[in-house]
Parts: C-alpha cells; structure tokens; sequence
C-alpha cells in the first residue's frame, strides 16, 4: 500500500512514525511546500524567538531517520491537484499514485492588506524563516507595533520586550485571548503584559497605515491616536489550506470536514492537524483545532486508520504557552454555548488552577505555573463535579479527580 502525505508539518512526520511503528513497510512518500523537514512550530513564537532553543532543535527528526524509514521526500513541493477517482496527486505535470491520502497542510496567516500595501516593514509569523527576521528585528529600542493579542501576537510581544524592543500591542476585543479564556482569565494576561511595559491597546482598532518608506510605519487607531513603529508584526489568526480538498471535490467547511476517525468524504482520505474539521465524539460537535498537540495526536490516529484501524480520535484540545515567567497548559474546549462560571484556585497573579465550568460539567481546565495540577486537569475536565468542593481549596485536586 502506498501512502501520501501533502504537508510536511508536525502531523506528517507523526503519522510517519506512527506507520512504520505500526509495521508498514509499503512506500510513504510526503510532499512539502517549504524546504525544510517537518519543525516543531512552538518554539518559533517562544524558545527560538527569545534564542533559548538553536534551529537544529526544533526539528522533528533529522534527514538521516527520514532516509532509515525509507521516506521518499518532496521538500519545496507544492501539489497542485488531487485526482480522487485515480487516486493521484499533481505536483505541476507530475503525477504520483496514492492508496491512502493524508492532508495535513496546515493554516496560513490572515493578511491585513492595509498594512501590506503601506509599504513598509510588516511581518507574519508562521515558518522558519518569519521567526528568524522577526528574532533579528527584536533589537534594544526597536518599536514593534503588533496588530492582534492572540498567541501569536502575546507569545512575540514578550519575546520583544525580553529582548529590549518597545511594545505595543493593538487588539479590538476589551482583552486579550478574550474569547478563548474568557474575561476572568483573560485579564491576567493584560496585567502581566502591561507589568513588562508592553503598551496594550485594547477595544482598539486600526482604521489605517502610512509610511513613508521601510524606515516607518505610522498606524491611524480608531480613537484618533497615531503609534510609529520600525515593525508591524500582524498575528490575526489563521485559515486553513483546505483549498486542494475543496478543488478536488472533497467536503470543505472551515476545513478539510472529517468524521470522528478523521477520514474525509473520500473514504482513502484523510486529514489530520490545522487543516482538519473532525467530529469530536466526546465534544459532540465539529471542531478544528489549531494547536501542536493536535497535530501530533491527530497525526497518529489518521496512521492508524489508514492502515485499517477503526479508531475514533477522541482527545480534548490542549495547549500551553510561556510569556515571561508564566507557563500555562489548558485541556478542554468551552464550544459555542459558552460557560456558566469561572472557578479560580490559587492566586490569578502568580500560581493559580482555573476551571470553566457549564452547571456541575466541567468545560475546560488550566493551570498558570502549577505543573503537577495537570494530570488532575485533564482527569476532571469533562466530568460531573460538586461546585463547592471544586472552589473550595482546601480540597485536594488529585482527590477530587479520583473521587
Ligand atoms: P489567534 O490566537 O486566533 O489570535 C488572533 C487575535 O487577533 C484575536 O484576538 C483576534 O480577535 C485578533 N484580531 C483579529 N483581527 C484583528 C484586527 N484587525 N485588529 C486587531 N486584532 C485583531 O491567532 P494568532 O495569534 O495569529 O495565532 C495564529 C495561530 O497560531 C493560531 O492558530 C494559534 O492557535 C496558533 N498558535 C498557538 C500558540 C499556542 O498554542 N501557544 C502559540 C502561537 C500560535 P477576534 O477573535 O475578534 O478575531
């Protein structure tokens, strides 16, 4: 059986793990627009951003394992087509054979055409290359100007000041991270930002850019207030590469749409990480999910099914980030309905546990710097508990996860 992947991220390189340790021994042949062998995407916005981590670091495997694991390797290839009724990819006029297809190609940046066509110095931050200029671009005394306090924007905001540059950060909504975390959590990372000098702008809006030439940037806010900048960092979010699924006929709705095993409509499809719109059978509801352990995860389910398995992909999202001296992990999804209550334990200055709660369901769980509350987290988020027990903090977490 021969097996594509289109995509050379952190999904592609688990699923090639995953299919050779599970004993495929037919061919794999893996397609990538950029020139690099799959990359662990954190570091680029933390550790290698802030120069804590080298290059070498952050790949996922060296090209040495690739060669063991008898890869055939399409490094600055970009498909250009899938032919579902042959069972083909098209790299220009080439074409390569499939008998299972995985897409995990990702998500792009939203662009903000006003800031590109001002004409000077704007930057995104997805690859390699964005993390290394922007690492060179963070300079004592530089202004970095960034549109967008999500993690992109909070994640490089503290990597800037770390570095000495000057900070300012422009979002519309009233905090940052607000519709991920929610007001109560949310409001912890505009204190710690605005403690490290970062000048936060919230409920603001960018009403235009001018420049006269790369030097500067001056940005018109909503308010009437102008900020200069010697770089505009745009971190917007991000939208799938789903447009070879739509354009080959596959279903496409924020997403290459796949159902709880991450197949697609095509039943020798499959799409794992960013790009996937999978049915979560423990959400009970569609979800895509744009963060590194999904990938991986979701890389390895997709492997197995190919290779016959009939496995649901059932794991909560979860992320984490460090900003300064705060490191955080989150398991669960809050969805649409939204949440009844925030239970917070612990002090949401320094070292605290916090819990989204929907009546006595527990939502999604988190912790800001108290590493061992993981295990208990994930244990708790998705169960029934007693309210006052969980906000009363005398009671143990691990106990309360294993009553
Ligand atoms: P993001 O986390 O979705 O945040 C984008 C933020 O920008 C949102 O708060 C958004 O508000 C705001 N925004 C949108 N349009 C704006 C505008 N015109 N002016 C000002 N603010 C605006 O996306 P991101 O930070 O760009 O990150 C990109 C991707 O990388 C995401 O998928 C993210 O999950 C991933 N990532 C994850 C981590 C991590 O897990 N630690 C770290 C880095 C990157 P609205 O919600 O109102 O649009």
């Amino acid at each position: 059986m021969r097996i594509v992947i289109v995509g050379a991220g952190l999904a592609a390189a688990n699923a090639v793990e995953e299919l050779r340790s599970q004993g495929h021994d037919g061919s794999i042949a893996l397609f990538g627009a950029e020139p690099h062998l799959p990359y662990n995407r954190p570091p680029l916005s933390k550790g290698y951003l802030l120069g804590n981590e080298d290059e070498a670091s952050i790949f996922v495997h060296d090209g040495q394992w690739y060669a063991d694991q008898s890869v055939e390797l399409h490094l600055g290839s970009r498909v250009t087509g899938i032919d579902l009724d042959r069972g083909r990819v098209h790299v220009g006029t080439d074409e390569h054979a499939y008998d299972r297809l995985l897409l995990a190609t990702g998500s792009t940046p939203r662009r903000l055409p006003a800031a590109d066509d001002a004409g000077g110095a704007v930057a995104y931050l997805r690859t390699l290359e964005d993390s290394r200029a922007l690492k060179a671009a963070f300079q004592p005394g530089r202004r970095i100007v960034i549109v967008g306090a999500g993690w992109i924007g909070l994640e490089a905001a503290a990597a800037a000041r770390t570095a000495g540059s000057e900070v300012t950060v422009i979002e519309s909504l009233d905090l940052p991270l607000l519709r991920v975390l929610g007001s109560e959590v949310a409001a912890t990372f505009a204190e710690l930002h605005r403690s490290h000098g970062v000048d936060l702008r919230l409920g603001a809006s960018v009403e235009g850019f001018t420049s006269a030439g790369a030097a500067e940037t001056v940005l018109r806010l909503g308010d009437g207030s102008e900020v200069s900048a010697d770089l505009v960092l745009v971190g917007i979010g991000v939208a799938p590469n789903d447009e070879l699924a739509r354009e080959s006929g596959l279903a496409v709705d924020n997403g290459v749409v796949v159902d709880e095993r991450l197949c697609a409509a095509d039943p020798h499809v499959y799409a794992a990480g960013d790009v996937a719109n999978h049915r979560h059978p423990t959400l009970g509801r569609r979800i895509r999910v744009e963060h590194w352990d999904n990938a991986i995860e979701q890389g390895k389910v997709a492997a197995r099914n190919m290779l016959g398995q009939d496995e649901a992909y059932t794991r909560l999202p979860y992320f984490f980030t460090d900003q300064y001296d705060l490191g955080m992990e989150y398991v669960g999804n809050v969805g649409p309905d939204g949440y009844d209550e925030v239970i917070l334990r612990g002090n949401p200055a320094g070292v605290f546990t916090a819990f989204w709660l929907k009546g006595d369901h527990v939502l999604a769980g988190m912790h800001v710097n108290d590493w061992d509350a993981i295990d208990p987290i994930r244990a708790l988020v998705g169960a029934a508990v007693a309210r006052d027990r969980l906000a009363d903090e005398s009671t143990d977490l691990a106990a309360l996860a294993g009553s």
